[in-house]
């Protein structure tokens, strides 16, 4: 038996400004208690914040964020598949010295993050749950994590084949002109196209995750009953109230863009991209806020991996610009707790009596600040607690 001592504390809706008792017997919390109450012959844990473990809606863990070289991040593409692996490890180790407790790899065409998640499988690093290889149109936009597919009859087929990814991944749109502020060429697959990947997702039983910006290609997600759509860059009032009318999810990214916006010349971007960032992100956060008086379900992700994105600082940094955005702290909080677990199926992001323990603890409540949340004093699953040995370790390395 374990019992946690929490000073405050998030239920996954709601922030509570009061201690609580929490038991955990075997995988499940089995009672709880208002105040600081004393277990007989159970472990005790004392915090100051505790929360559902922080969820990572969109990684890539075999790709590090911090390496800012773009001649080097070129040539780690060739390192191969053990190298791969070894990165998707120590991302891990950081995302879990982050709080997180469950990670979404959105694909990588190696099977690294189906690799990760076999060997991880019941230790006390984060649950991942895999995309495994997306889907592409041929010779567009998504070489290092896609399969190609010609038409609907052979992206349906592509489809399914997907039986072991955890979500299907699509790729329907391009990246981005930021000197534009707009999307590079047209989505990559039309409506039939779509629909045709949709409903083999369907019938395999999986969420659909399309890689998606600009109007054109939302539009067409959306059309398609999409789960969840990421990046989602140059949305509008119109788009969020179908979204939020038809389900469909949103996981922003905000962190690559304006880590670029922060970092011109590590990407060669010249004043007019500098500028054209400035408009992408003023837009984005104008729809961030938007989309939460909207009622969107909003999933935190910082396609962490990407040019500038370390894992774990990504998620809190993207965490950090919602709440710049206007959403109160519970539901920055809901958008990395419970609302991806609802969105996904998956039990846990409640603290509750009969819940999942699946829980991150951390020194200090983020109504002082959300980045009292960067570095995890524990994360706990079950009665297994996971402590970092040295919380400056990872920081430093
Ligand atoms: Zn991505």
């Amino acid at each position: 038996m374990l019992t946690i001592h929490a000073d405050s504390w998030f239920d996954g809706s709601e922030l509570r400004h009061r201690p609580v008792t929490v038991v955990i017997d075997g995988p499940v919390i089995t009672a709880m208690h208002d105040g600081r109450v004393a277990v007989p012959s159970s472990a005790t844990l004392h915090v100051g914040f505790l929360c559902p473990g922080l969820v990572e809606s969109h990684a890539h863990l075999f790709l590090d964020g911090h390496e800012f070289d773009t001649a080097k991040r070129q040539a780690y593409m060739e390192a191969g598949y053990d190298a791969f692996l070894a990165t998707g490890r120590r991302n891990l180790e950081r995302l879990r010295a982050s709080g997180v407790t469950l990670v979404r790899d959105c694909g990588d065409k190696w099977g690294i993050n189906h690799a990760l998640r076999a060997e991880t499988a019941g230790s006390a690093l984060p649950v991942v749950r895999s995309a495994g290889v997306a889907v592409r149109r041929k010779g567009r936009y998504g070489s290092f994590f896609a399969e190609e597919v010609v038409d609907a009859v052979t992206a349906a087929a592509c489809v399914r084949t997907r039986g072991d990814s955890d979500d299907v991944k699509i790729v329907l749109t391009g990246i981005i002109d930021f000197a534009a502020a707009a999307v590079k060429g047209g989505p990559q697959f039309n409506l039939d196209e779509l629909n045709a990947m949709t409903v083999a997702a369907k019938e395999l039983g999986k969420p659909t995750v399309a890689h998606c910006s600009g109007r054109e290609g939302i539009d067409l997600a959306v059309q398609a009953g999409i789960g969840s759509i990421e990046h989602g860059f140059f949305l509008d009032s119109v788009l969020l109230d179908r979204m939020a009318a038809g389900g469909t999810a949103w996981t922003p990214t905000w962190i690559p863009v304006a880590w670029v916006r922060d970092h011109p010349e590590a990407c060669g971007v010249g004043p007019d991209g500098v500028a054209g960032l400035g408009r992408i992100l003023d837009q984005h956060r104008a729809n961030l806020g938007e989309a939460h008086r909207r009622g969107v379900t909003i999933l935190a992700g910082s396609d962490a991996g990407s040019l500038g994105v370390r894992h774990g600082d990504g998620l809190h940094d993207d965490l950090a610009a919602y709440a710049d955005a206007g959403l109160p702290l519970a539901a920055v909080l809901a958008s990395a707790t419970s609302a991806p677990r609802r969105a996904w199926g998956v039990d846990g992001g409640i603290i509750g009596v009969g819940r999942p323990a699946d829980l991150a603890a951390f020194a200090a409540s983020p109504v002082a600040g959300l980045s009292r949340l960067r570095q995890a004093v524990a994360t706990v699953r079950g009665e297994t607690v996971w402590q970092p040995a040295s919380p400056y370790s990872l920081a430093a390395a």
